[in-house]
């Protein structure tokens, strides 16, 4: 099957990675990181209808979705906070809303609320906790015409087959001059870049696009979409292997305080808090933000021309 990079149109990809039997291709001329082949669409409808998916043991999906719902709740109100800068209390989609946590808390706010949400079960729990018809694609909204003062994708973007087509989908759902929020993974940050075997957000096939700040911005430009803000989201503090393995090493023989291996756990204790605040005191003097995010979050605005 013949395929464009989804960020700049080249038809030229180099190998990046292999991982489960996919391969993870870099494009030539941007350095845009995405699966390719992707899988079909059988395979990934039969990935997200799965009802394990919020509850896996496995190596896919959410461990336990329900028991982290205090951390949606809170990271949800930030998210408004950010939206509320730039737009007016008005409509609001989300698209992949889960079991609809952050719809929840922006209709405590005031937001008048939709969702999009593909896994049977957790659009049931979606409409349950807002009282809204939860759809299971854009299509209903796009033939009634529906538009929207927000649209939102959190950690949905990497998860689509063709991510320049679906926001060109999805900017139909938008007013001119709506706002698009978006979080994905960061392949920007150190980790992903220099030992990508080890990060663990290349996972397809649930992942199938990696984007750095720079890939994502552009190819939020050229959907017509102009960058408000980008946060870098959840830092990945870490000192290089050798040390982590070191202190890893030095808590199997002294224990720590729950294990008391020896009299001298507390040893371990001192160099494990010196190398975190030594790691995380290089990252912010010398390091940009984005080089250890775990996340990228987007606000931008759809230009007017491109309606
Ligand atoms: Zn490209």
């Amino acid at each position: 099957m013949e395929r464009a990079c989804a960020v700049c149109g080249s038809d030229r990809f180099v190998p990046f990675l292999e991982k489960d039997g996919y391969r993870i291709v870099r494009c030539a001329a941007c350095a845009f990181l995405f699966v390719y082949p992707p899988p079909d669409s059988a395979t990934l409808h039969a990935l997200y209808t799965d009802p394990a998916y919020f509850r896996s043991e496995g190596p896919f999906g959410y461990a336990d979705y329900a028991a982290l719902r205090a951390f949606w709740e809170t990271q949800a109100r930030e998210r408004l906070l950010v939206i509320e800068r730039y737009v007016a209390r008005g409509t609001l989609l989300d698209v992949g809303c889960a079991s609809g946590i952050f719809l929840r808390v922006a209709q405590e706010r005031g937001w008048k609320v939709s969702g999009i949400e593909i896994a049977p079960e957790a659009a049931c729990e979606a409409e349950r906790l807002t009282g809204c018809r939860i759809v299971s694609s854009p299509e209903p909204l796009l033939r009634e015409g529906r538009t929207f003062d927000v649209i939102t994708l959190w950690e949905y973007l990497e998860h689509v087959p063709d991510p320049r087509a679906e926001l060109q989908r999805l900017s139909r759902l938008l007013r001119p001059e709506g706002l698009l929020a978006l979080s994905t993974p960061n392949a920007g940050q150190r980790l992903a870049q220099r030992a990508p075997a080890l990060w663990k957000e290349f996972k397809p096939p649930e992942h199938l696009s990696f984007f750095t700040a720079e890939t994502l911005l552009r190819l939020l430009a050229a959907c017509g979409f102009r960058e408000l803000c980008v946060r870098a989201i959840a830092p990945d503090y870490r000192a290089p292997e050798w040390i982590e393995r070191g202190i890893a090493r030095a808590r199997q023989r002294l224990g720590d305080r729950h294990d008391r291996r020896t009299p001298f756990w507390f040893l371990y204790s001192i160099a494990r808090r010196a190398v975190r605040w030594t790691v995380i005191a290089y990252h912010k003097l010398f390091l940009s933000p984005l080089a250890y995010a775990g996340g990228l979050e987007v606000y931008a605005r759809k230009e007017r021309e491109s309606e």
